[in-house]
């Protein structure tokens, strides 16, 4: 009777072409863990895959911080952050923060996805210009989306493009987005070369740099800080707590009033409940740790040199990354997924990204490492590289993306 077209139908129809694809996902549950080790569907595996690049969460100073905090606080935060639930462990670590990086001002979110959107969303308007790397983290995309601002996207990494997008439209108000650590090739802005460009066009700088904090720069304080600028070059930046640092949220570190307008307007911030005070305390403990731990930092480093070192020797194409993601480029999915599948097999979780997460035909196995490898550990990855290049489906010729 009706001509109304069914939404079920219609979702039904996208999973079958994702599948055919070769880009289905599937959910696996890890029903264990011990150090890197993992276990999935009853199979033990080297984790080479979490984003906990400090092996700060099972440090027991993180632990322990979050049990002294359940002791005092509950679980939970009871409330929204300006109706009662903004508790003393979200304002010390926001406190911490700010000295630490030397920020006048940081505010935590739940997430880092929710951060972005609150930046993004508070800042522009739907006359605005956003203009944004082609490959940035999904969330700052979405952020634009959700402003309803005019969304300009620049080849990864060309910032005579980005110029050239801001210059074409002086008019209007315009914001410059980047990941300032690229999250599935893992490299790096240039942050001296894009602050200019953003001074120079009068635009809003704001970088997300949930893969450089912990990783980069004096005490992993991140890509900003490593280029010794600060909050006068880059006013607004987001830091995220669960990669690095173990543990689960993110921070918006920026100027008094750039804070400001989001504790007054940022709609992911005030309608959504306050994050678990005991969490919170364990993102401080993290902090601290790292800190106090700089070993887990240049472990970390020693790591990254041997696996770059070692992987280009056996023919592989690794990606220009200096930080924990440490991608190897395949090319198309299928393969990759083989790939991935193959390094199972062998006892280690290594997986492979695929569109739309990663462009067509750029494929990967998405490796990142850990202070908490092992030299041994990492030795093995390597070996079974080794095998996996000998496999015959390897020099097969490719068919498509
Ligand atoms: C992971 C990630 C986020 C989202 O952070 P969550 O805290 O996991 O929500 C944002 N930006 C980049 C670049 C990321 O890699």
């Amino acid at each position: 009777m009706s001509q109304r077209p069914l939404l079920a139908d219609r979702l039904r129809q996208s999973v079958a072409e994702r599948e055919a694809a070769s880009l289905r996902r599937q959910l696996r549950t890890v029903t264990a863990q011990q150090g890197n080790w993992i276990w999935v569907d009853g199979q033990r595996l080297l984790n080479f895959a979490s984003n906990d690049y400090l092996g700060l969460a099972q440090a027991p100073e993180l632990a322990a911080a979050m049990q002294q905090a359940i002791q005092k606080w509950g679980s939970g935060a009871t409330a929204a952050h300006l109706l009662g639930g903004h508790r003393e462990p979200h304002a010390a670590l926001e406190r911490y923060a700010e000295q630490w990086l030397g920020y006048p001002r940081a505010l935590l979110f739940s997430t880092g996805y929710m951060a972005n959107l609150a930046v993004l969303d508070t800042c522009l308007q739907s006359h605005d210009l956003c203009v944004q790397d082609r490959l940035n983290h999904a969330c700052l995309l979405d952020g634009a989306r959700l402003a309803g601002a005019r969304l300009k996207r620049y080849r990864h990494q060309d910032l005579a493009h980005a110029e050239a997008l801001l210059a074409a439209e002086p008019e209007r108000a315009a914001m410059l987005v980047s990941d300032a650590v690229f999250s599935m090739d893992g490299d790096q802005v240039d942050v001296r070369a894009i602050t200019a460009v953003a001074e120079r066009q009068q635009a809003l700088l704001f970088l997300d740099d949930a893969h450089g904090f912990g990783v980069l720069g004096p005490e992993g304080k991140g890509t900003v800080a490593a280029a010794g600028l600060g909050v006068e070059s880059v006013p607004l930046q987001m830091l995220t707590l669960g990669k690095s640092m173990g543990s689960f949220g993110a921070l918006v570190v920026g100027t008094d009033a750039m804070i400001d307008a989001l504790v007054q307007l940022a709609r992911p911030f005030l309608f959504t409940t306050a994050m678990p005070p005991a969490v919170a305390a364990a993102s401080l403990a993290a902090m601290q740790t790292a800190r106090a731990q700089p070993w887990r930092q240049e472990a970390l480093h020693r790591r990254i040199d041997v696996f770059r070192t070692e992987v280009a020797d056996l023919g592989y194409t690794l990606m220009a990354s200096q930080t924990a993601i440490q991608p190897i480029l395949i090319g198309e999915a299928g393969k990759t997924l083989q790939c991935a599948a193959a390094l199972g097999e062998r006892g280690f979780y290594a997986p492979a990204i695929r569109y739309p997460t990663v462009p067509k035909g750029e494929a990967r196995l998405r490796i990142t490492l850990s202070a908490s490898h092992t030299e041994a550990e990492l030795a093995a990855l390597i070996e079974a590289l080794r095998q996996l290049r000998q496999q015959p489906f390897m020099n097969e010729p490719s068919t498509c993306g």
